[in-house]
């Protein structure tokens, strides 16, 4: 439970003054929920001088001036296309102000003739006169206060002004309690760092330009908390499994043996060496818990096969969660006849297996019958009992967030967990999403494939590449085409993915095909299961799930807006026609105008294949918060950190967190106690839960 100091600021943002039902929605759009502490995340991005305040005759031009001026005269417009003029001067000069399309009435108000007042904003020059356009504030002496001198500048969206925002945030700020001391009290004295109350309010009130730099004192102490409350929280959760006793897994190998003789290949050095490090946890005294990297086509399944398994010759079972159903039936497909050709049952157990069959699996289940289930995450949740499990794969794609699906693996009686991810993640990345979790790296590809040619093209060739693709596909060819990735919105993909679909039919005829998250599961399939029958040789897609999928026929890739979408991204996508030894086609086409990142981040892609490579480089250029392109990915991602900034943090939180759990492993001495409060203030509630009380 949250403890009720934190209650202020998990208070939804409805509970301040001048926060209507309108504004609500619009902070819920910008903060993406409407809790208080999130509008304290959300902290500035500028400062606004307005200290600046000449005599009107050497007043620079193009700078903010704030000025003390008598109004002199109102110049109505004659037409409706020119702006409502008013007169005002000081000693040494005068100035225009100018208003378009604003009423007369409350200019009038606001600037009777003859009357004092502070007015603020950018100074023009117009035919040699000096002028202002609509003033940032107009005020009346009385009501000028020294504190708006400065004005703090947020990020904003649209139904928000920067005005709302310092109003809310200011009565957000004095709602921050006086929170216990987390920090390491040595630490903190040598960091010379400010309370989290103190750091927090400072950091909403910026006084120079330094003051909005990531690593300034009150930034660097917020984003230390933040990574510390991250680092913890997975140092629980990896505590609390490798604390329990595992079983010691030493299968025969006879199984594993007969399925290699009927592989058409070998196994790679680098599948061997991390088979072996699999083997050595599985057969330790410890609970396992270990991370599986390599990228797309490295050749994980047989490793997590095998794996499998090796508890199976105990005869135990063993399970491989997919994220997404297609990605389940693909586990299945690639399995099940390996395995039912040496006596083995698989089954798939997904939502959509209903009635009888789904009775009839949980039955076998629960009595040894079924050797190996695939599923997808959601189904371990449900009352799925097994005999005896004691082997999980977590095969999470590209997708993260491991601490929450830990907890399934509750299921299996101290069974071994090993995560798989097929997105190369840069090493302070990994800390990041996982924390100290024990780690493998298949990290050379099998032998023989061929290079993907990668061409970028502006989308001004269309026709260009849609000839191309007349040609091989009249040869036999299969192809995606990978629609638009509109930021944020799964209506504007739908929409272009349709428009785009409908294009290409009117070329493609019936040989188009369509897939879009959108789709029910079964309609999904249909057509899944007819571009790989090659019924459809053409098929449009929206994202990267709906193209996880192995058809290793399709060899030619087409990404649309291909600026748009994060390098990761790009290489998971590319590394879906990579699969066959035949050689394969990646255009990535761009609209401009395209950044000299954006030209940066396609050329990267056009050299290299090496999924390491391009993640690295991807960090280099655009900070690690992005790497995996939009939030979407799950990917842990900081509101204050700054993973190409605050990486030092990084190391220091890493090892702070190891040195808490070793020496209070239960969170109760005072210092205990206070990170029990941060934890939960970062939202890292299902950690906490680890200890009851
Ligand atoms: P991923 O790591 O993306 O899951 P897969 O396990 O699907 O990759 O393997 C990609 C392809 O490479 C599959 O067709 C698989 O049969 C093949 N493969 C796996 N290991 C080897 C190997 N050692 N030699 C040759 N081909 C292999
Ligand atoms: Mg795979």
């Amino acid at each position: 439970m949250r403890p009720e100091i934190l209650y202020p600021l998990f208070a939804s943002v409805a509970s301040l003054k001048g926060v209507g039902d309108k504004a609500h929605k619009f902070l819920t759009n910008l903060l993406g929920n409407d809790k208080i502490v999130s509008l304290l995340w959300h902290l500035p991005s500028g400062i606004v001088d307005r200290t600046y305040s000449p005599k009107l005759s050497e007043a620079i031009v193009g700078r903010i001036c704030t000025l003390k001026v008598r109004v002199v005269e109102h110049i109505a417009p004659q037409n409706n296309r020119q702006p409502y003029r008013v007169i005002v001067e000081d000693e040494s000069e005068q100035l225009e102000l100018i208003f378009f399309k604003i009423y007369a009435n409350s200019i009038q108000k606001n600037l009777p003739v003859g009357t004092i007042r502070i007015i603020s904003g950018k100074l023009e020059s117009f035919n040699g006169k000096l002028q202002m356009s609509h003033p940032d504030f107009i005020l009346k002496p009385e009501q000028f206060t020294s504190d708006m001198k400065k004005e703090t500048v947020y990020p904003l969206t649209a139904g928000i002004t920067n005005r709302m925002l310092n109003k809310f945030t200011a009565q957000a700020i004095a709602r921050i309690p006086e929170l216990p001391e987390w920090l390491d009290k040595e630490f903190y004295r040598q960091q010379n760092w400010k309370s989290f109350k103190n750091a927090l309010s400072i950091a909403h009130h910026p006084q120079y330009a330094n003051d909005l730099e990531p690593w300034n004192a009150e930034r660097s102490r917020l984003a230390y908390d933040e990574i510390l409350a991250n680092q913890l929280a997975l140092a629980i959760v990896r505590q609390k499994i490798k604390k329990q006793a595992g079983r010691e897994i030493r299968g025969n190998g006879l199984l594993r043996k007969k399925i290699l003789e009927t592989l058409p290949f070998e196994l790679t050095s680098a599948q061997q060496k991390v088979l072996d490090e699999i083997y050595a946890d599985q057969s330790a005294k410890f609970r396992m818990l270990r991370l599986l990297q390599g990228d797309v086509g490295s050749g994980k399944t047989v490793v997590a096969l095998m794996s499998m398994l090796n508890a199976v010759e105990c005869g135990t079972q063993a399970a491989i969660m997919a994220p997404t159903e297609i990605l389940a039936k693909q586990h299945l497909e690639t399995m099940a006849p390996l395995l039912e050709n040496i006596g083995l049952r698989i089954e798939l157990l997904t939502g959509r297996i209903k009635g009888k069959n789904r009775s009839k699996i949980l039955e076998d289940l629960e009595n040894g019958k079924i050797d190996i289930l695939v599923g997808t995450h959601a189904l371990f949740q449900e009352n799925v009992v097994f005999k005896d499990l004691a082997f999980v794969v977590v095969d999470e794609q590209h997708r993260f967030g491991v601490h929450q699906r830990l907890s399934l693996s509750e299921k299996g009686n101290q069974a071994d967990i090993l995560v798989m991810t097929a997105t190369p993640i840069p090493r302070t990345l990994v800390l990041t999403a996982y924390g100290d979790m024990e780690y493998s790296k298949i990290d050379k590809m099998p032998e023989g494939r061929k290079p993907t040619d990668t061409r970028v093209m502006p989308v001004g060739k269309l026709m260009e590449v849609i000839a191309g693709l007349q040609r091989k596909l009249a040869n036999g060819a299969r192809a995606y085409w990978v629609c638009p990735l509109v930021e944020e919105s799964e209506k504007l993909d739908l929409a272009a993915a349709e428009e785009r679909y409908a294009t290409l039919q009117k070329i493609f005829g019936n040989k188009v095909g369509l897939v879009h998250g959108k789709m029910k599961e079964k309609d999904k399939d249909e057509v899944m299961k007819r571009f790989k029958k090659g019924e459809i040789t053409l098929l449009v897609a929206t994202t990267v799930i709906e193209v996880g999928v192995n058809v290793p026929e399709a060899t030619i890739m087409i990404i649309e807006h291909a600026e748009r979408f994060g390098l990761a991204q790009l290489h998971q996508l590319r590394g879906r026609i990579k699969r066959g030894c035949t050689a394969s086609t990646c255009i990535l086409l761009y609209s401009h105008p395209l950044s000299e990142i954006g030209k940066e981040r396609l050329n990267i892609m056009k050299q290299s294949e090496d999924g390491f490579e391009i993640a690295e480089k991807d960090l280099e250029l655009r900070g690690g918060g992005e790497i995996l392109g939009t939030k979407q990915s799950g990917f842990t991602v900081f509101r204050i950190a700054d993973m190409s900034v605050h990486k030092n943090l990084l190391h220091i939180a890493n090892q702070d967190a190891k040195m808490i759990l070793e020496t209070d492993p239960k969170l109760e001495t005072e210092r205990g106690k206070a990170l029990r409060t941060l934890l939960y203030l970062f939202e890292k509630d299902d950690s906490i839960k680890t200890y009851k009380a």
